[in-house]
């Protein structure tokens, strides 16, 4: 703040010089400094709270004020993401050339609704598409929608989905409504991520119309199982999702033996991919998604694995037409064109150029490098809940078949009940959590509570994995020697 010059003629210079010259600084500050901060936000809610509520100022401020204010007052409040050692739920960082095109998004200020309003965000958005369908070895005719994350994206996927499979019943949902209509049953797995049940919420098809079956060890659904409830729901509109890559393990469902059965049943195959789809793009991991492409949509996100800035999720649709029923609107002010018409796609009518950011991530990484960054996170994923597991006082629960693990740390003391060793669980994370080597999550998976361990970021190397779990041997240490010096 000490440089800024509230006197300071800005017209002169460039209105925004100064100010973009102080994000500037601060942007390079944050990253050199990344690994030598706790990759843990260390800051309380009540200590940011305190630092941030404040009256709003009547008159305004100079732009380099609110910037250098805005950094002081987030700080200690930020997790390290950005960095070699965060493994908390599915948090990817950012891709340098990924980041920069994120921050000229910003810089151009474009809106992405219609390929009038900005031409380059909508071609850009065309070939980022045509690319993601190639990685994915999606069918070539599926169309696609950039939203804001899987959220957005199965909303977008079960609008198209819930289209169609009424439209078969002879049932116009996008003129008449659920009221009245047909039943819409979601059948899916026990292990689905949360963000399915919003989506069928925000469709009005309702929670209660959720069927979630039950998974084998592998977290898998069987085909048996799903043929009964396909029976049970013959001639109403049914919408199956399955799961490439769960939110615990990783699981993948069986594509090959469930989409036809789906398919004998009339029912529509939705796929939740939010990280695990990138699988399809490494051949190393390609065969545990063989026939996904047999679906009809699929979600996943650029901000996890991709290593996108947020704001990065994709639909992909393989029947265009259901999906742009579903979508697309005319209004009197639009100029028609032969152009993708991006709003056609999905919810948002204004939006960010969310392209540019998938672009230059895509572009940066290419081909290998997006199938060596799928490798590399599976890898470590397994070397760090290996390396965890084998400490004395750690338990490995799920061994990462794709990036995800899960470990558990029972309780020491004798006669400890399970319980006992869920809370340890939760002690532990916390405290390795605390002690801001490495970051950690926590699950209760089959009713136990286990460290959940994610690698999805582009920078995690074997150093940050010795790193990781020589801070959690030291915490493990701590607590046993804790147990004996309370006994
Ligand atoms: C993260 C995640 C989601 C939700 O994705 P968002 O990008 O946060 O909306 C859905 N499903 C799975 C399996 C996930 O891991």
């Amino acid at each position: 703040m000490a440089d800024y010059d509230p006197g300071h003629d800005y017209a002169a210079t460039g209105l925004f010089d100064a100010v973009l010259e102080r994000a500037h600084a601060h942007a390079r500050a944050h990253l050199r400094s990344r690994n030598d901060q706790p990759i843990g936000a260390p800051a309380t809610l009540a200590a940011l709270r305190k630092a941030l509520f404040r009256p709003l100022n009547a008159a305004p401020l100079a732009p380099g004020v609110v910037i250098d204010e805005l950094v002081r007052d987030v700080a200690g409040g930020l997790h390290s993401m950005n960095t070699g050692r965060f493994y908390g739920w599915v948090n990817g960082g950012t891709l340098p050339a990924s980041l920069a095109a994120d921050w000229l998004t910003a810089v151009w200020d474009q809106n992405a609704a219609m390929a009038t309003v900005s031409p380059a965000a909508a071609v850009v958005e065309e070939v980022v598409g045509g690319w993601l369908r190639e990685l994915f070895h999606l069918p070539r005719g599926s169309s696609f929608a950039l939203v804001t994350g899987t959220q957005m994206a199965h909303l977008t996927c079960l609008a198209a989905a819930r289209h169609r499979q009424l439209a078969h019943l002879g049932w116009d949902v996008e003129a008449r409504g659920l009221n009245g209509g047909p039943p819409v049953r979601v059948l899916t797995s026990s292990e689905r991520h949360g963000s399915l049940d919003r989506a069928v919420r925000m469709l009005g098809i309702g929670r209660d119309n959720i069927i979630a079956l039950p998974c084998d060890a592998e977290g898998r659904l069987a085909p048996e199982v799903l043929a009964d409830a396909l029976a049970r729901h013959r001639g109403e509109a049914v919408i199956v999702s399955l799961q490439a890559g769960d939110l615990n393990i990783g699981a993948f469902d069986d594509f090959a033996a469930l989409v036809p059965v789906a398919h004998a049943a009339g029912a529509w195959v939705h796929v939740d991919g939010a990280f695990g789809l990138w699988a399809a793009a490494s051949p190393t991991h390609r065969a545990k998604t063989a026939a996904m492409e047999t679906a009809d949509s699929w979600s996943t996100d650029g901000h996890k694995w991709l290593n996108t800035p947020y704001d990065s999720g994709i639909a992909m649709v393989a029947d265009a037409q259901a999906h742009r029923a579903a979508m697309s609107y005319r209004a009197s002010y639009m100029i028609e064109s032969d152009a993708r018409e991006p709003m056609d796609y999905g919810p948002d009518w204004s939006r960010r150029a969310r392209g540019f950011a998938l672009y230059a991530a895509l572009r940066e990484l290419g081909r290998d490098g997006v199938a060596e960054l799928i490798d590399r996170c599976c890898a470590m994923a397994r070397d760090l809940v290996g390396g965890i597991g084998a400490l004395p006082g750690a338990e490995v629960v799920w061994l990462p078949t794709l990036n995800q693990g899960l470990l558990r740390f029972p309780d020491p003391a004798p006669g400890a009940s399970e319980a006992d060793h869920d809370a340890h669980t939760d002690r532990v994370i916390a405290r390795v959590n605390a002690g801001g080597e490495a970051f950690f999550g926590g699950t209760t998976w089959r009713g136990r509570r286990c460290m959940r361990v994610s690698v999805c970021g582009w920078q995690t190397g074997p150093a940050d994995v010795a790193r990781a779990i020589e801070a959690v041997r030291r915490q493990l240490q701590g607590a046993t020697d804790g147990v004996r010096a309370d006994a």
